[in-house]
């Protein structure tokens, strides 16, 4: 079998171009607040990431880099002005924080009106009833590329391994408001490959380098590989990308596959929000 790569960077640069030609044919001035606490090194990669798309797309960036000696006071401060600052549409806090810090504090302080993200509870409720107008921008990618390459989700066994707030959790309410039928897999479970070896799709979402290899996967899966982490000096995802071959119908490579539709369904979100704060139809 022919195993399709799913092409995550070219997707993404065809969605930035589209919010490019929007903001500028509409005129919009769409702004994003990134805070950055202290120097993980690769949270700092992201954010120049993150900066040099909104560069790219036309959306206005505001940065703050603060040490890692920040109090948890100081950035309530910051996220309050953010939240009253009229050229800000999206704040987005850069996960994980340095120890110390309370992140869900942080997040629920941010107004859901502003949450670029969509990590916060008002945002996740939303979801979870089928409210999608913002969602987390990983899971949202994924569907997207799943969309792109035209690859039905309606009563498909999909099975997820990693279970997080941020990626696994939100990525299930998604398919499931797609009407397929989800498995949530994390490090508690007994058998992981009882679970992916029926999946018709496998997203997995772990960070564990290799996790997935090729006999847990049943053959014509369709596999989304989320984890991103450094294996022997070089990025990989959670899935035995070579040892996949053959037996997937389709995988998204790791880098190029999710990694760069997450930044661009961060730019999207902001033009989003930019447009419901200020009334305006984006006529997608
Ligand atoms: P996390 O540490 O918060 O969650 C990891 C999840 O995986 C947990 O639910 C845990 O129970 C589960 N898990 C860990 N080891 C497991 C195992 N051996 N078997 C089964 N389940 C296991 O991490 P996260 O923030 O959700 O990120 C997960 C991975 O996705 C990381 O590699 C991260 O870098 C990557 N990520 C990628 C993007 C992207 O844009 N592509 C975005 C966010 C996160």
């Amino acid at each position: 079998m022919e195993t399709r790569i799913l092409d995550g960077r070219a997707l993404a640069q065809k969605v930035n171009q589209r919010i490019k030609a929007t903001i500028e044919s509409k005129g919009l001035s769409p702004g994003l607040a990134v805070i950055l606490v202290g120097e993980d090194p690769a949270s700092c990669i992201y954010v120049q990431k993150k900066e040099e798309c909104c560069e790219s797309v036309g959306i206005r960036s505001f940065f703050h880099r603060l040490p890692a000696t920040t109090t948890q006071k100081e950035l309530l401060n910051l996220v309050e002005r953010l939240n009253h600052d009229p050229l800000v549409d999206g704040i987005l806090v850069q996960l994980p924080l340095p120890e110390g810090l309370d992140a869900t504090e942080l997040l629920d302080a941010i107004d859901p009106a502003k949450d670029v993200d969509g990590f916060h509870p008002i945002t996740m409720g939303r979801l979870v009833e089928g409210r999608e107008d913002i969602s987390p921008c990983t899971p949202k990618g994924v569907m997207r590329i799943l969309d792109e390459y035209q690859i039905p989700l309606e009563g498909k066994e999909v099975v997820i391994v990693g279970a997080s707030n941020i990626v696994g959790k939100p990525l299930a309410m998604m398919m499931v408001n797609r009407m397929a039928t989800v498995t949530l897999c994390h490090i508690k479970t007994k058998d992981i490959s009882v679970h992916t070896k029926r999946a018709e799709i496998l997203c997995s979402a772990t960070g564990v380098p290799h996790l997935i290899k090729r006999e847990l996967v049943m053959p014509g899966a369709v596999v989304i590989d989320i984890g991103i982490s450094r294996w022997k000096g070089r990025t990989v995802g959670d899935a035995d990308t070579e040892g996949l071959m053959g037996v997937a119908s389709a995988i998204t490579p790791v880098p190029g596959g999710v990694g760069p539709m997450t930044v661009a369904m961060l730019m999207e979100n902001t033009l989003i929000l930019h447009a419901l704060r200020h009334g305006i139809e984006l006529d997608w």
